[in-house]
């Protein structure tokens, strides 16, 4: 089979319907909306665009299937997301590829997103039958303490675009542990692996109604009544922060049960102290992964003096040997961004650092003719005041500042309203615990260049969120705690 054949096999396998009550339906208008290849440029199909009345209809058949839900026994809930997690491992091939196809990240990527994403389900699977209460003796010895945890209720999910797959996974996971029904809404961009893995999961036995995916090109309109109608007791929102902002406002009438997974600003910290080798493959890692589109992806590196010349000068040859070009194609690690608004975001925030005074080591610019490419890019002497030192990139670009002192680096690293993941590199054990404590972020990687781990905490402080997701506080999320005051004769 050709390649252009393979792809379209892949993509014509997916339902590209509403997925509401277990059926798969077209919305209520019959409109739907196109999937481009950010690679290409090129429309790869088209999706069911639901209106108001078919997001009410999702809510409707969440709610619906609460109850019914919430009894099936936890052992069953999780062998339905074990069932769930093996179809993810077995089709990993060509979920992989309508991914890169959506999105645009290198297939191998693809392939480690589809295999983390599988984890939150097989870590899910064995979280449901952990769920546990309390009883104890009140203070004054008369009575008694009962403490139950139960589903939360039918929830509101939004994913992004950067990562179609896992970010689904990491909420849909502990939601059908912990008992509750869903609406998912994944990103307009990249809605066919959420379509995908809502196949999945009917085939696995999740019963009808208790995960509905809307796929839709009006959001607000679409999202904004479902989040005000007041049956739906919760909402996970993984995204930028200004659109978490706005959702927090909308959950506040009815005071929702909120986790919020938001945007990041990380600094990537070496001393001169670290292994350098090591400091290397780390912030490669934590730049170039999924092209620099990662809300943890190295947003600042600072880098001691003694060391900023060699460290520099070894992150440029590793960055312009990068292969850049369509995702599907072997070797390439540098694939599109996500559209012409990205590509424009970055060009602007390294003008902006160049006028400040910052050099362009390597890349450094766009790159003309079809998809959204942006070089590899290194820039050094980059100034604190720099717009990129306080907004998210999103792109493959590098920069570069130089500290003298510990207490300046760990300045400039919380110099920012957001605080997902700071990086840091050394091998004084001191300095490691002293840096850690110090630095305002939910996650530090600890000279590691990857802190996303399905069996961690994963989430941020500031204005990058609220709540955890993963680890064993990720069902936390989907429960609440009852309390039932005994009274004892
Ligand atoms: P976004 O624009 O905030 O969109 C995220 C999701 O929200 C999409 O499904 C989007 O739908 C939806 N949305 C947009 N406006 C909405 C509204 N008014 N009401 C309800 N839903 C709305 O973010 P993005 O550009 O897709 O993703 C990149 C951002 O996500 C970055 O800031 C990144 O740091 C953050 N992120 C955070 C984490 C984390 O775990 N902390 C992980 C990944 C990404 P449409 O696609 O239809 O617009």
């Amino acid at each position: 089979m050709s390649s252009a054949t393979r792809e379209a096999t892949v993509v014509d396998s997916v339902n590209k319907d509403l997925f509401i009550g277990g059926k798969w339906q077209s919305a209520k208008d019959g409109k739907t909306f196109p999937v481009h290849d950010p690679s290409t440029e090129e429309v790869l199909c088209e999706v069911a665009d639901a209106s108001v009345a078919d997001g009410t209809a999702a809510l409707d058949a969440a709610v619906a299937a609460q109850d019914d839900w919430a009894k099936v026994a936890p052992r069953e809930r999780g062998e339905i997301l074990r069932r769930a997690y093996q179809a993810l491992v077995d089709r990993k091939d060509d979920l992989a590829l309508l991914m890169t196809l959506e999105m645009g990240k290198p297939i191998v990527e693809s392939s480690a997103e589809i295999l983390y994403a599988a984890e939150f389900f097989r870590w899910f699977a064995e979280e449901a039958v952990r769920i546990d209460g309390g009883y104890a003796v009140a203070p004054n010895g008369s009575g008694r303490f009962l403490v139950m945890r139960q589903p939360v209720g039918p929830s509101i999910l939004i994913t992004p675009w950067n990562f179609p797959m896992a970010m689904g996974t990491r909420k849909i996971g502990p939601a059908v542990a912990a008992g509750c029904t869903m609406v998912m809404k994944p990103a307009s961009q990249t809605p066919l692996s959420m379509l995908a893995l809502a196949g999945i999961l009917a085939d696995a036995g999740l019963p009808d109604g208790v995960l509905n995916v809307i796929t839709t090109s009006h959001t607000g309109q679409v999202m904004e009544p479902m989040i005000r109608d007041g049956r739906a007791r919760k909402l996970s929102f993984t995204g930028s922060t200004d659109v978490g902002r706005k959702l927090l406002e909308q959950c506040a009438d009815n005071v929702m049960r909120t986790s919020m997974e938001l945007g990041g600003n990380a600094p990537f910290v070496v001393f001169e102290d670290a292994d350098l080798d090591a400091a290397i493959d780390g912030v490669m890692t934590a730049k170039m992964r999924n092209i620099g589109e990662a809300c943890t992806a190295a947003n600042r590196i600072y880098v001691q003096r003694g060391i900023a010349e060699e460290f520099s000068n070894r992150l440029v040859e590793r960055m312009s040997a990068l292969r850049m070009g369509r995702g599907t194609e072997e070797g390439v690690v540098v694939g599109p961004l996500i559209d012409s608004a990205a590509v424009e975001k970055v060009t602007s925030l390294v003008e902006d650092a160049k006028q400040r005074g910052a050099k362009v080591l390597t890349g450094g610019s766009a790159v003309d003719g079809a998809g959204h490419f942006y070089q590899a890019t290194v820039l050094a002497d980059v100034p604190q005041e720099a717009r990129l030192a306080h907004e998210e990139i999103f792109g493959p670009v590098a920069p570069i500042t130089v500290f003298d002192t510990e207490d300046e680096a760990v300045a400039n690293a919380n110099d920012t309203e957001f605080g997902l993941v700071s990086y840091l590199y050394t091998g004084d054990v001191n300095r490691a615990l002293r840096v850690s404590e110090r630095l305002e972020a939910g996650m530090v990687g600890l000279n590691q260049g990857l802190v996303s781990n399905p069996a961690a905490p994963f989430g941020g402080i500031k204005h990058s969120g609220v709540g955890r997701e993963g680890g064993s506080v990720g069902i936390d999320e989907f429960l609440e705690t009852k309390y039932v005051a005994i009274g004892l004769r």
